[in-house]
């Protein structure tokens, strides 16, 4: 059992990322795309029969909700007004506004969704030879305040629910469909937010994405910066959701000034949940590592790297640095990217550079949100100042 780090400061904090919903539901009107398919069963069989009418409607209104991403009960047009009307009356819909959506050079599309609310989450379509991937966010900001990302800079802002979640999947579905994008084949929860701090909406819109939305375990990932306890969850779950972890670094010190949660997570601790999670169910398990110059990307730490990932069925993905407002580092160039990756190969460790996408339309990880924000928050500018002293 872990013990818990009391020198963590109070920027990792992070209860208030795992605390309930922000816009848990306290209307009469339950919202349909924030249940499980059980529960949709449950609620429209009884709704049908209260008003008389048969069965199969349940199964109409489902295809509708998952199948067809309705955005309203007005486009239920195999029931009869009177009875979408009553629909409308008993219950709503999660449909967040699409505020904004920029289309890459490249092909990569993202959404800037506003809730009901008015938080501003980000989605994004990566479209790939044989794939369409969709990345999703989790919470609008976050608490994890990891030194390169430009969602640390803007800060946390509240947890997302499982139909605001959800949400993002459908409304990029339907967009892709519009514009001839053909179907999303994979999701990773790799946007705005650590999913492993919100496991009370992520875990019920991993069912439902698999369950109610066709889309293959194996096909959707969840990304983590280390939360120990959730790794925990994802591995007793049955199905194969696959997992990624995002390291950045191969020693405790630098992940620790690089990815400030590491002080409560610590290597070894993170090490032996991962492989629980490996154990539990053979599952690969992918190390993301962002590519700074002159901070993470010497061969030393390549060397560092293969040793503490070499022991899992282990994928590394080199991801160079999408530079943001803040810190003044630079990607590292792209023979650095691939001497590293060389390296890693050489320690029986399979490694991928990948090349960034969407570069013109601000597509890394919360940038088209951080925007919209002026000054970053004090301690993030803190954990800015302290980090420089990790290169140059
Ligand atoms: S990299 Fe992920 S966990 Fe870290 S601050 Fe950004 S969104 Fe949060």
């Amino acid at each position: 059992m872990m013990e818990e780090n009391k020198d963590v400061p109070d920027l990792l904090d992070i209860s208030a990322a795992a605390g309930p919903d922000a816009t848990a539901e306290t209307a009469a009107a339950p919202d349909l795309l924030n249940m499980l398919p059980a529960e949709v069963d449950a609620a429209l069989a009884e709704h049908f029969a209260g008003h008389g009418e048969r069965g199969f409607r349940v199964g109409q209104t489902k295809a509708w909700l998952y199948q067809r991403d309705a955005l309203s009960f007005d486009e239920m047009t195999d029931l009869s007004v009177d009875a979408r009307g009553r629909l409308a009356d008993a219950f709503t819909l999660t449909v967040p506004d699409s505020a904004r959506v920029e289309r890459s050079t490249d092909g990569t599309v993202k959404h800037l969704w506003r809730m009901s609310d008015g938080e501003l989450v980000e989605s994004v379509l990566i479209p790939s030879r044989d794939r369409l991937t969709l990345c999703m966010s989790s919470q609008a900001g976050c608490a994890m305040a990891c030194v390169f990302c430009a969602t640390g800079w803007s800060g946390y802002r509240r947890q997302l629910t499982t139909g605001e979640i959800v949400a993002q999947y459908r409304g990029a579905r339907r967009w892709a469909q519009e514009h001839g994008l053909g179907p999303i084949t994979n999701v990773v929860f790799m946007g705005m937010g650590e999913p492993l701090m919100n496991r009370s909406a992520v875990m019920p819109s991993l069912t439902l994405l698999n369950h109610a939305y066709g889309l293959g375990a194996r096909r959707i990932t969840v990304s983590t910066v280390g939360i120990v306890p959730g790794i925990d969850e994802l591995a007793g779950r049955p199905e194969q959701f696959r997992l990624a972890v995002s390291l950045h670094a191969p020693n405790e010190a630098l992940r620790q000034k690089l990815v400030p949660v590491a002080r409560k997570y610590p290597l070894p601790d993170l090490m032996e949940s991962l492989d629980r999670f490996e154990e539990a169910g053979g599952r690969r398990i992918t190390f993301e590592y962002v590519m700074i110059d002159g901070v993470n990307d010497e061969l030393d730490h390549a060397r560092e790297l293969a040793a503490l990932v070499g022991r899992f069925q282990a994928h590394v993905n080199l991801i160079p640095f999408n530079p943001i407002p803040g810190p003044d580092w630079r990607p590292s160039p792209h023979e650095r990217l691939r001497a590293f990756a060389d390296v890693l190969e050489a320690g029986g460790v399979p490694a991928t550079v990948r090349s960034p996408r969407g570069r013109d339309i601000a597509a890394a990880c919360g940038q088209l949100r951080a925007e919209h924000e002026t000054t970053p928050p004090k301690p993030y500018v803190e954990l800015v100042r302290q980090s420089r002293g990790v290169a140059r």
